[in-house]
């Protein structure tokens, strides 16, 4: 809140405000908000100061902080190439999985046609040893 420098009204709220950096050896850094305003009571525009802004020296340079970009680009670099090597592995195991899933496939089916024509063969065999021994399908059925 300000006052109006010439009939001392207190004026709120200032039409337009913008901040002015002074540099100060001490402290690194002021900034001076100043602002414009009009007294509603006498229409008369002044501008004043708000207030003062002191910044602490910065912390952080600029160089410091490129070298911390640096640091972080740097490590998601590294997750990135990490990740990149384990999906390679990962994608080269399944491939490897696969295949096996599809020798082990071939080796099933090729076992289920081998079993196939085996119990095949024992049927025909069955069927030619009752034929031999003169049982017919009928009486074996009664048998049980
Ligand atoms: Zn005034």
């Amino acid at each position: 809140m300000v006052k109006c420098p010439k009939c001392g009204a207190e004026v709120i709220t200032p039409i337009k405000t913008w901040s002015i950096r002074k540099k100060s050896v001490k402290t690194g850094k002021n900034e001076l908000i100043m602002g414009l305003f009009e007294c509603p009571n006498c229409k008369t525009k002044f501008r004043t100061a708000i207030k003062t802004e002191i910044k602490p020296k910065e912390t952080i340079s600029i160089k410091d902080m490129v070298e911390k970009i640096k640091d972080i680009k740097g490590g998601l670099m590294q997750t990135l190439k990490n990740l990149r090597e384990k999906i390679k592995t990962l994608e080269t195991e399944r491939a490897n999985l696969m295949m096996e899933i599809e020798k082990l496939k071939k080796m099933a089916e090729s076992r289920v046609n081998a079993l196939e024509s085996e119990v095949n063969m024992l049927r025909e065999e069955v069927k030619s040893l009752r034929e031999l021994l003169g049982y017919t399908e009928e009486e074996t059925e009664k048998e049980k």
